[in-house]
Protein backbone atom coordinates (compact mmCIF):
# COMPACT_ATOMS: atom_id res chain seq x y z
CA UNK A 1 0.00 0.00 0.00
CA UNK A 2 1.70 3.40 -0.98
CA UNK A 3 2.06 5.85 1.37
CA UNK A 4 0.98 9.32 0.08
CA UNK A 5 4.15 10.70 -1.92
CA UNK A 6 5.22 14.00 -0.97
CA UNK A 7 4.70 15.26 -4.24
CA UNK A 8 1.20 14.70 -4.80
CA UNK A 9 0.71 16.20 -1.53
CA UNK A 10 1.92 19.35 -2.47
CA UNK A 11 0.40 19.31 -5.89
CA UNK A 12 -3.00 18.56 -4.38
CA UNK A 13 -2.62 21.45 -1.14
CA UNK A 14 -0.46 24.22 -2.20
CA UNK A 15 -0.56 26.34 -4.56
CA UNK A 16 1.70 29.15 -3.07
CA UNK A 17 -0.75 31.09 -1.30
CA UNK A 18 0.04 31.19 2.82
CA UNK A 19 -2.53 29.80 4.62
CA UNK A 20 -4.82 32.19 5.98
CA UNK A 21 -5.46 33.51 2.39
CA UNK A 22 -6.87 30.24 1.52
CA UNK A 23 -10.39 29.35 1.28
CA UNK A 24 -11.68 27.65 4.78
CA UNK A 25 -11.79 24.45 3.36
CA UNK A 26 -8.42 24.63 2.25
CA UNK A 27 -7.41 25.68 5.72
CA UNK A 28 -9.14 22.63 6.89
CA UNK A 29 -8.06 19.83 4.40
CA UNK A 30 -4.12 21.39 5.52
CA UNK A 31 -4.96 18.96 8.67
CA UNK A 32 -5.78 16.44 6.80
CA UNK A 33 -2.38 16.67 4.80
CA UNK A 34 -0.17 16.80 7.70
CA UNK A 35 -2.45 13.15 9.32
CA UNK A 36 -1.82 11.62 5.69
CA UNK A 37 1.76 11.84 6.07
CA UNK A 38 1.72 9.36 9.56
CA UNK A 39 -0.83 6.45 7.72
CA UNK A 40 -0.33 4.50 5.48
CA UNK A 41 -3.72 4.83 3.00
CA UNK A 42 -4.36 4.63 -0.04
CA UNK A 43 -3.98 7.58 -2.49
CA UNK A 44 -7.21 7.87 -3.71
CA UNK A 45 -9.08 7.96 -0.25
CA UNK A 46 -7.35 11.30 -0.07
CA UNK A 47 -7.99 12.06 -3.25
CA UNK A 48 -11.91 11.54 -2.59
CA UNK A 49 -11.43 14.05 0.86
CA UNK A 50 -10.48 16.66 -1.34
CA UNK A 51 -13.43 16.93 -3.23
CA UNK A 52 -17.04 17.28 -1.65
CA UNK A 53 -19.09 14.74 -3.09
CA UNK A 54 -21.84 17.35 -3.78
CA UNK A 55 -22.85 20.51 -3.29
CA UNK A 56 -26.00 22.66 -3.22
CA UNK A 57 -26.71 26.29 -2.86
CA UNK A 58 -30.39 27.16 -3.13
CA UNK A 59 -32.57 30.82 -3.11
CA UNK A 60 -35.30 30.24 -0.14
CA UNK A 61 -38.34 33.01 -0.70
CA UNK A 62 -39.94 33.64 2.48
CA UNK A 63 -42.40 36.24 3.05
CA UNK A 64 -41.75 38.60 5.98
CA UNK A 65 -44.40 39.00 8.60
CA UNK A 66 -45.41 43.07 7.30
CA UNK A 67 -46.00 41.26 3.41
CA UNK A 68 -42.92 41.57 1.75
CA UNK A 69 -40.80 38.78 0.34
CA UNK A 70 -37.15 38.22 1.10
CA UNK A 71 -34.61 35.66 -0.67
CA UNK A 72 -32.40 33.59 1.56
CA UNK A 73 -29.36 32.09 0.33
CA UNK A 74 -29.26 28.50 1.69
CA UNK A 75 -26.58 25.47 1.04
CA UNK A 76 -26.14 22.03 2.05
CA UNK A 77 -22.66 19.80 1.06
CA UNK A 78 -22.33 16.33 1.08
CA UNK A 79 -18.53 16.28 2.03
CA UNK A 80 -18.23 12.17 1.63
CA UNK A 81 -20.88 9.02 1.57
CA UNK A 82 -17.30 6.77 1.93
CA UNK A 83 -18.60 5.47 5.34
CA UNK A 84 -22.23 6.08 5.39
CA UNK A 85 -25.02 8.32 4.67
CA UNK A 86 -23.66 12.16 5.00
CA UNK A 87 -24.78 13.45 8.61
CA UNK A 88 -24.48 16.96 10.08
CA UNK A 89 -26.18 19.78 11.12
CA UNK A 90 -27.83 23.23 9.56
CA UNK A 91 -26.56 26.43 11.00
CA UNK A 92 -28.76 30.10 10.65
CA UNK A 93 -25.96 32.67 10.62
CA UNK A 94 -24.91 36.05 8.83
CA UNK A 95 -21.19 34.72 7.99
CA UNK A 96 -22.75 31.74 6.98
CA UNK A 97 -21.28 30.97 3.31
CA UNK A 98 -20.01 27.86 0.78
CA UNK A 99 -16.37 27.60 1.76
CA UNK A 100 -17.42 27.43 5.18
CA UNK A 101 -20.00 24.98 4.82
CA UNK A 102 -17.54 22.71 2.84
CA UNK A 103 -15.09 22.59 5.94
CA UNK A 104 -17.49 22.42 7.91
CA UNK A 105 -18.75 19.52 5.98
CA UNK A 106 -15.37 17.51 6.08
CA UNK A 107 -15.04 17.68 9.74
CA UNK A 108 -18.47 16.08 10.01
CA UNK A 109 -16.58 13.41 7.90
CA UNK A 110 -13.34 13.42 10.18
CA UNK A 111 -16.04 13.48 13.45
CA UNK A 112 -18.21 10.42 12.74
CA UNK A 113 -15.16 8.33 11.44
CA UNK A 114 -13.00 9.09 14.82
CA UNK A 115 -16.60 8.19 16.72
CA UNK A 116 -16.96 4.95 14.27
CA UNK A 117 -20.51 6.04 13.25
CA UNK A 118 -21.32 4.41 9.83
CA UNK A 119 -21.93 7.93 8.26
CA UNK A 120 -20.61 10.56 5.90
CA UNK A 121 -20.15 14.33 6.83
CA UNK A 122 -22.46 16.57 5.57
CA UNK A 123 -23.31 20.82 6.54
CA UNK A 124 -25.11 23.42 5.52
CA UNK A 125 -26.88 26.23 6.49
CA UNK A 126 -28.95 30.01 5.56
CA UNK A 127 -27.12 33.18 5.67
CA UNK A 128 -29.43 35.12 7.98
CA UNK A 129 -29.26 36.73 11.18
CA UNK A 130 -32.27 34.89 12.75
CA UNK A 131 -32.56 37.50 15.50
CA UNK A 132 -33.75 39.34 13.29
CA UNK A 133 -36.86 37.01 12.25
CA UNK A 134 -39.74 36.53 14.32
CA UNK A 135 -40.67 32.81 15.37
CA UNK A 136 -43.52 32.52 12.29
CA UNK A 137 -41.21 33.65 9.92
CA UNK A 138 -38.08 31.10 10.83
CA UNK A 139 -40.14 28.47 10.84
CA UNK A 140 -41.59 29.69 7.14
CA UNK A 141 -37.79 29.55 6.53
CA UNK A 142 -37.51 26.75 7.74
CA UNK A 143 -40.14 24.63 5.67
CA UNK A 144 -39.12 26.58 2.57
CA UNK A 145 -35.17 25.54 3.24
CA UNK A 146 -36.56 22.01 3.47
CA UNK A 147 -38.79 22.23 0.62
CA UNK A 148 -35.65 23.25 -1.33
CA UNK A 149 -33.44 20.51 -0.47
CA UNK A 150 -36.07 17.71 0.18
CA UNK A 151 -34.47 16.05 -2.89
CA UNK A 152 -31.03 15.82 -1.69
CA UNK A 153 -31.36 14.46 2.00
CA UNK A 154 -33.26 11.67 3.16
CA UNK A 155 -32.71 8.98 6.17
CA UNK A 156 -30.00 6.86 3.76
CA UNK A 157 -28.70 9.77 1.69
CA UNK A 158 -28.47 12.93 4.46
CA UNK A 159 -29.85 13.35 7.57
CA UNK A 160 -29.53 16.88 9.27
CA UNK A 161 -29.20 18.29 12.86
CA UNK A 162 -29.71 21.24 15.10
CA UNK A 163 -25.88 23.55 14.92
CA UNK A 164 -25.36 27.25 15.07
CA UNK A 165 -29.18 29.18 16.02
CA UNK A 166 -30.42 25.95 14.84
CA UNK A 167 -32.22 23.84 17.62
CA UNK A 168 -35.24 20.96 18.32
CA UNK A 169 -37.93 23.14 17.76
CA UNK A 170 -36.66 24.00 14.08
CA UNK A 171 -35.91 20.25 13.68
CA UNK A 172 -39.61 19.60 14.30
CA UNK A 173 -40.38 21.93 11.60
CA UNK A 174 -37.98 20.64 9.38
CA UNK A 175 -39.26 16.93 10.07
CA UNK A 176 -42.71 18.12 9.73
CA UNK A 177 -42.09 19.40 5.98
CA UNK A 178 -40.35 16.78 4.61
CA UNK A 179 -42.87 14.28 5.91
CA UNK A 180 -45.44 16.18 3.66
CA UNK A 181 -42.92 16.61 0.48
CA UNK A 182 -42.44 12.61 0.60
CA UNK A 183 -45.84 11.92 1.58
CA UNK A 184 -44.47 9.66 4.59
CA UNK A 185 -43.83 10.14 8.16
CA UNK A 186 -40.51 10.28 8.15
CA UNK A 187 -38.38 10.65 11.91
CA UNK A 188 -34.95 9.26 11.04
CA UNK A 189 -35.15 11.98 8.15
CA UNK A 190 -33.88 14.57 10.56
CA UNK A 191 -32.01 14.13 14.45
CA UNK A 192 -31.83 16.83 17.47
CA UNK A 193 -36.06 16.40 17.27
CA UNK A 194 -38.18 17.58 20.25
CA UNK A 195 -38.93 13.90 22.09
CA UNK A 196 -42.46 14.46 21.47
CA UNK A 197 -41.99 14.50 17.83
CA UNK A 198 -39.54 11.39 17.99
CA UNK A 199 -36.37 13.00 19.69
CA UNK A 200 -34.17 11.21 21.40
CA UNK A 201 -33.85 11.85 25.51
CA UNK A 202 -30.35 13.13 26.33
CA UNK A 203 -29.74 14.59 22.57
CA UNK A 204 -29.80 18.18 23.59
CA UNK A 205 -27.23 18.17 25.69
CA UNK A 206 -25.27 15.49 24.36
CA UNK A 207 -22.54 18.00 22.73
CA UNK A 208 -21.90 19.38 26.27
CA UNK A 209 -21.59 16.00 27.61
CA UNK A 210 -19.33 14.54 25.35
CA UNK A 211 -17.34 17.04 26.08
CA UNK A 212 -18.16 16.56 30.04
CA UNK A 213 -16.32 12.77 29.52
CA UNK A 214 -13.54 14.34 27.71
CA UNK A 215 -12.79 16.36 30.46
CA UNK A 216 -13.51 13.21 33.10
CA UNK A 217 -11.37 10.83 31.42
CA UNK A 218 -8.14 13.57 31.33
CA UNK A 219 -8.98 14.09 35.14
CA UNK A 220 -8.17 10.69 35.74
CA UNK A 221 -4.58 11.37 34.61
CA UNK A 222 -4.07 14.27 35.97
CA UNK A 223 -5.68 13.65 39.28
CA UNK A 224 -7.62 16.97 39.24
CA UNK A 225 -9.27 17.97 42.24
CA UNK A 226 -12.95 19.75 41.23
CA UNK A 227 -12.69 22.37 43.75
CA UNK A 228 -9.09 23.45 42.93
CA UNK A 229 -9.58 23.55 39.18
CA UNK A 230 -10.55 26.23 37.12
CA UNK A 231 -12.53 26.33 33.72
CA UNK A 232 -13.49 29.16 31.53
CA UNK A 233 -16.20 28.70 28.60
CA UNK A 234 -16.72 30.84 26.01
CA UNK A 235 -20.28 30.62 24.02
CA UNK A 236 -22.89 29.87 26.17
CA UNK A 237 -25.38 28.36 24.14
CA UNK A 238 -26.62 24.90 24.14
CA UNK A 239 -23.35 23.09 23.94
CA UNK A 240 -22.02 25.58 26.71
CA UNK A 241 -24.58 25.71 28.92
CA UNK A 242 -24.55 22.15 29.30
CA UNK A 243 -20.96 21.59 29.91
CA UNK A 244 -21.13 24.39 32.52
CA UNK A 245 -24.08 23.02 34.29
CA UNK A 246 -22.41 19.17 34.53
CA UNK A 247 -19.04 20.50 35.58
CA UNK A 248 -20.90 22.62 38.46
CA UNK A 249 -22.23 19.53 39.48
CA UNK A 250 -19.03 17.89 39.47
CA UNK A 251 -17.97 20.52 42.03
CA UNK A 252 -15.77 22.27 39.16
CA UNK A 253 -14.88 25.79 39.62
CA UNK A 254 -16.59 27.44 36.53
CA UNK A 255 -15.01 30.73 37.06
CA UNK A 256 -15.91 32.57 33.63
CA UNK A 257 -18.74 31.78 30.88
CA UNK A 258 -19.38 34.79 27.92
CA UNK A 259 -21.64 34.93 25.21
CA UNK A 260 -22.03 37.23 22.07
CA UNK A 261 -22.63 40.48 24.60
CA UNK A 262 -19.35 39.54 26.73
CA UNK A 263 -18.15 37.79 29.53
CA UNK A 264 -18.83 37.32 33.29
CA UNK A 265 -16.10 35.99 35.72
CA UNK A 266 -16.19 35.37 39.52
CA UNK A 267 -12.80 33.80 41.13
CA UNK A 268 -14.83 31.80 43.17
CA UNK A 269 -16.50 29.56 40.79
CA UNK A 270 -20.06 31.07 39.40
CA UNK A 271 -23.45 29.70 40.19
CA UNK A 272 -24.29 27.94 36.82
CA UNK A 273 -27.74 27.04 37.55
CA UNK A 274 -28.45 30.81 38.07
CA UNK A 275 -26.46 32.11 35.35
CA UNK A 276 -28.65 29.79 32.64
CA UNK A 277 -31.84 30.88 34.25
CA UNK A 278 -30.97 34.55 33.82
CA UNK A 279 -29.72 34.10 30.50
CA UNK A 280 -32.68 32.45 29.65
CA UNK A 281 -34.91 34.47 31.31
CA UNK A 282 -36.93 36.30 28.41
CA UNK A 283 -39.46 33.78 27.93
CA UNK A 284 -41.56 34.94 25.13
CA UNK A 285 -38.60 33.76 22.62
CA UNK A 286 -37.43 31.07 24.52
CA UNK A 287 -38.94 28.83 22.85
CA UNK A 288 -37.00 29.47 19.67
CA UNK A 289 -33.78 31.77 21.36
CA UNK A 290 -32.90 32.47 24.61
CA UNK A 291 -32.47 36.14 24.22
CA UNK A 292 -31.02 36.82 27.55
CA UNK A 293 -27.32 37.84 27.91
CA UNK A 294 -24.97 36.53 30.86
CA UNK A 295 -24.30 39.81 31.19
CA UNK A 296 -27.12 40.45 33.35
CA UNK A 297 -25.80 38.06 36.01
CA UNK A 298 -25.05 40.77 38.66
CA UNK A 299 -22.68 38.95 41.35
CA UNK A 300 -19.80 38.43 38.84
CA UNK A 301 -17.24 40.91 36.98
CA UNK A 302 -17.90 41.97 33.44
CA UNK A 303 -14.87 40.61 30.83
CA UNK A 304 -14.66 41.32 27.09
CA UNK A 305 -14.77 37.80 25.65
CA UNK A 306 -10.61 38.25 24.44
CA UNK A 307 -10.03 38.42 27.84
CA UNK A 308 -12.08 35.63 28.61
CA UNK A 309 -9.86 33.83 26.23
CA UNK A 310 -6.50 34.98 28.17
CA UNK A 311 -7.64 34.41 31.73
CA UNK A 312 -5.09 32.14 33.86
CA UNK A 313 -7.58 28.95 34.49
CA UNK A 314 -6.41 25.09 34.05
CA UNK A 315 -9.43 24.61 31.57
CA UNK A 316 -10.72 26.70 28.19
CA UNK A 317 -13.37 25.59 26.63
CA UNK A 318 -14.08 27.25 23.47
CA UNK A 319 -18.05 26.69 22.17
CA UNK A 320 -18.87 29.15 20.21
CA UNK A 321 -17.65 30.03 16.41
CA UNK A 322 -14.82 28.79 14.76
CA UNK A 323 -11.92 30.39 14.03
CA UNK A 324 -11.60 32.29 18.19
CA UNK A 325 -7.68 31.22 18.97
CA UNK A 326 -5.70 32.80 16.33
CA UNK A 327 -1.85 33.46 15.87
CA UNK A 328 -3.02 37.03 17.46
CA UNK A 329 -3.90 35.57 20.80
CA UNK A 330 -2.78 31.76 21.63
CA UNK A 331 0.59 33.19 22.39
CA UNK A 332 -1.50 34.59 25.28
CA UNK A 333 -3.46 31.95 26.30
CA UNK A 334 -2.63 30.45 30.04
CA UNK A 335 -5.26 27.45 30.18
CA UNK A 336 -3.13 23.91 30.32
CA UNK A 337 -6.17 22.42 28.58
CA UNK A 338 -8.15 23.28 25.64
CA UNK A 339 -11.49 20.98 24.90
CA UNK A 340 -13.15 22.22 21.26
CA UNK A 341 -16.77 21.97 22.15
CA UNK A 342 -17.02 24.57 19.02
CA UNK A 343 -16.24 23.43 15.20
CA UNK A 344 -13.05 24.92 14.04
CA UNK A 345 -12.38 27.38 16.94
CA UNK A 346 -8.11 27.15 16.61
CA UNK A 347 -6.44 28.40 13.68
CA UNK A 348 -3.57 25.82 12.14
CA UNK A 349 -1.30 28.75 13.20
CA UNK A 350 -2.37 29.35 16.60
CA UNK A 351 -2.10 25.13 16.97
CA UNK A 352 1.61 25.27 16.38
CA UNK A 353 1.94 28.03 19.11
CA UNK A 354 -0.39 26.13 21.24
CA UNK A 355 1.88 22.77 20.75
CA UNK A 356 5.27 24.91 21.20
CA UNK A 357 3.63 25.95 24.59
CA UNK A 358 2.77 22.78 26.11
CA UNK A 359 -1.05 23.53 25.74
CA UNK A 360 -2.65 20.23 25.35
CA UNK A 361 -6.03 20.91 22.55
CA UNK A 362 -8.82 18.43 22.80
CA UNK A 363 -10.02 18.41 19.49
CA UNK A 364 -13.18 19.42 17.65
CA UNK A 365 -13.63 16.47 15.72
CA UNK A 366 -13.63 14.60 19.23
CA UNK A 367 -14.46 16.77 21.90
CA UNK A 368 -18.02 17.83 20.70
CA UNK A 369 -18.73 14.81 18.99
CA UNK A 370 -21.22 13.89 21.68
CA UNK A 371 -24.25 15.46 19.52
CA UNK A 372 -23.35 13.48 16.20
CA UNK A 373 -23.04 10.49 18.15
CA UNK A 374 -26.51 11.05 20.30
CA UNK A 375 -28.17 12.10 16.66
CA UNK A 376 -26.84 8.85 16.19
CA UNK A 377 -28.97 6.98 18.49
CA UNK A 378 -31.57 9.00 17.55
CA UNK A 379 -31.85 7.67 13.85
CA UNK A 380 -31.53 4.21 15.29
CA UNK A 381 -34.47 4.44 17.54
CA UNK A 382 -36.63 6.21 14.70
CA UNK A 383 -35.83 3.15 12.63
CA UNK A 384 -36.63 0.52 14.96
CA UNK A 385 -39.94 2.32 16.60
CA UNK A 386 -37.43 2.33 20.00
CA UNK A 387 -37.46 4.76 22.56
CA UNK A 388 -34.46 4.36 24.81
CA UNK A 389 -34.01 6.16 28.42
CA UNK A 390 -32.30 9.08 29.10
CA UNK A 391 -29.92 6.65 31.32
CA UNK A 392 -29.21 4.27 28.32
CA UNK A 393 -28.69 6.86 26.38
CA UNK A 394 -26.29 8.62 29.01
CA UNK A 395 -24.62 5.07 29.24
CA UNK A 396 -23.95 4.81 25.40
CA UNK A 397 -22.73 7.94 25.35
CA UNK A 398 -20.56 7.94 28.18
CA UNK A 399 -18.87 4.64 26.64
CA UNK A 400 -18.14 5.50 23.26
CA UNK A 401 -16.80 8.90 23.69
CA UNK A 402 -14.32 7.28 26.44
CA UNK A 403 -13.06 4.30 23.71
CA UNK A 404 -12.32 7.13 21.31
CA UNK A 405 -10.87 9.44 23.59
CA UNK A 406 -8.49 6.31 24.33
CA UNK A 407 -7.59 5.60 21.07
CA UNK A 408 -6.95 8.95 20.26
CA UNK A 409 -4.83 9.92 23.06
CA UNK A 410 -3.23 6.27 22.78
CA UNK A 411 -1.94 7.11 19.43
CA UNK A 412 -0.87 10.85 20.03
CA UNK A 413 1.36 8.79 22.44
CA UNK A 414 2.76 6.02 20.24
CA UNK A 415 3.22 8.65 17.05
CA UNK A 416 4.61 11.97 19.46
CA UNK A 417 1.92 13.94 18.01
CA UNK A 418 -0.98 16.14 18.78
CA UNK A 419 -4.02 14.95 20.25
CA UNK A 420 -5.68 16.79 16.53
CA UNK A 421 -3.52 15.03 14.38
CA UNK A 422 -3.93 11.51 16.04
CA UNK A 423 -7.74 12.36 15.94
CA UNK A 424 -7.08 12.82 11.98
CA UNK A 425 -5.05 9.44 12.00
CA UNK A 426 -7.64 7.82 13.48
CA UNK A 427 -10.25 8.85 11.21
CA UNK A 428 -8.61 8.41 8.03
CA UNK A 429 -7.35 4.71 8.91
CA UNK A 430 -11.22 4.29 9.11
CA UNK A 431 -11.84 6.04 5.88
CA UNK A 432 -8.66 4.50 4.35
CA UNK A 433 -10.06 1.15 4.86
CA UNK A 434 -13.30 1.93 3.65
CA UNK A 435 -11.60 3.37 -0.02
CA UNK A 436 -9.50 0.27 -0.19
CA UNK A 437 -12.41 -2.05 0.40
CA UNK A 438 -14.01 -0.62 -2.89
CA UNK A 439 -10.71 -1.28 -5.22
CA UNK A 440 -7.77 0.83 -5.65
CA UNK A 441 -5.91 1.47 -8.49
CA UNK A 442 -2.73 -0.40 -7.24
CA UNK A 443 -5.58 -3.76 -7.40
CA UNK A 444 -7.42 -2.60 -10.64
CA UNK A 445 -3.63 -2.16 -12.67
CA UNK A 446 -2.77 -6.35 -11.33
CA UNK A 447 -1.47 -4.97 -7.83
CA UNK A 448 -2.04 -7.31 -4.76
CA UNK A 449 -3.95 -5.51 -3.14
CA UNK A 450 -2.57 -2.22 -2.07
N1 LIG B 1 -24.13 20.21 14.48
C1 LIG B 1 -23.55 19.21 15.32
C2 LIG B 1 -22.09 19.02 14.99
O1 LIG B 1 -21.45 19.89 14.44
C3 LIG B 1 -24.34 17.92 15.30
C4 LIG B 1 -24.42 17.24 13.99
C5 LIG B 1 -25.38 16.06 13.97
O2 LIG B 1 -25.90 15.72 15.02
O3 LIG B 1 -25.57 15.51 12.90
O4 LIG B 1 -21.50 18.04 15.34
Amino acid sequence: MPLMSNALLYRLITSGEPLMSKSAFKRALARLDQAAEHVEIPEETFIRLHHPRAVLSVAVPVRRDDGSLEIFTGYRVHHSDLLGPCKGGLRYHPDVDLEEVKALAFWMTCKCAVMDLPYGGAKGGVTVDPRKLSMMEIERLSRGLIRQIADFIGPEVDIPAPDVYTNERIMGWMMDEYSQVVRRRTPAVITGKPVALGGSLGRSTATGRGGWVCLRELGKEYDWQPEKTRIAIQGFGNAGQAIARLLHEDGFRVVAVSDSKGAIFNDDGLDIPSVIEHKNRHSELEAVYCDGSVCETHDAEQLSNEELLELGVDVLVPAAMDDVITADNASKIKARVIIELANGPTTAEADDILTDNDVLVIPDILANAGGVTVSYFEWVQNRRGEQWSESEVHERLDKRMAAQFGKVMALADEHKVSARLAAYMLALKRLGAAAEALGTAHEFNGGSGG
